[in-house]
């Protein structure tokens, strides 16, 4: 593959940026103008179409996406120098470099903010057979979803998702903020989102019935 980013390339994977933040954005996920989806281009160097920033998730067009490196910076010579990245962008670049995914998305969904009020150090997940969407097992397996703090510094940010990074758990909750989720491509990202949520709203509704 080449190194230089065609306008019809990044617009294919606008198309299919925008498409998925429109599904999320239809599950409530993507409130306002939050969140972010990017799929990886190149990896080396490392480059993303990421989601552009300040825009409505459920109305994106193909062309409201942008080119950014391993920092997250949006590079100088791309198609759509016109669009930016959010600052999260940089935390985006991280996971790929560090997870070596070829999709994460980022959402600002409910429950696994919530989840991390009740359980800040990690939560936890068990005997559940959807933890299969994950890629775990559904028994004799614990998943613990890391949880760090949230900050504005992606540099910060990236470096506590370093510290407690397990290649086996495709899943980071910022805390007060939403979640990341990652896979190879953005259609294993969504299903491992949608999976989570799950698994996080079960464990959180059981746990406050005294289940667990
Ligand atoms: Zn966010």
């Amino acid at each position: 593959m080449s190194e230089t980013i065609t306008g019809a390339e990044l617009e294919r994977a606008g198309a299919a940026l925008a498409a998925e933040s429109a599904r999320f954005a239809g599950l409530g996920w993507m409130r306002g103008t939050s969140g972010n989806l990017s799929v990886a281009l190149r990896s080396d160097p490392l480059r993303l179409a990421v989601t552009a920033s300040g825009r409505d998730k459920g109305l994106l067009r193909a062309e409201d996406v942008v080119v950014v490196d391993a920092d997250g910076a949006a590079v100088p010579d791309q198609p759509r120098p016109d669009q930016r990245p959010s600052a999260e962008a940089g935390l985006h670049a991280r996971i790929a470099r560090v997870a070596g995914a070829g999709a994460v998305v980022h959402v600002h969904v409910l429950a696994p903010v919530l989840a991390a009020e009740r359980w800040p150090g990690g939560v936890v997940l068990r005997d559940l057979e959807m933890l299969k969407g994950l890629g775990r097992g559904a028994h004799d397996d614990v998943v613990t979803v890391p949880v760090v703090a949230n900050s504005q510094d992606m540099t910060w940010l990236g470096d506590r998702f370093e510290d407690g990074f397990d290649p086996a758990t495709p899943a980071l909750i910022v805390a007060r903020h939403g979640v990341y989720v990652w896979g190879d491509d953005l259609e294993q990202a969504r299903h491992r989102a949608e999976c989570l949520e799950w698994l996080v709203s079960f464990t959180l509704a059981a746990n406050q019935a005294g289940h667990i």
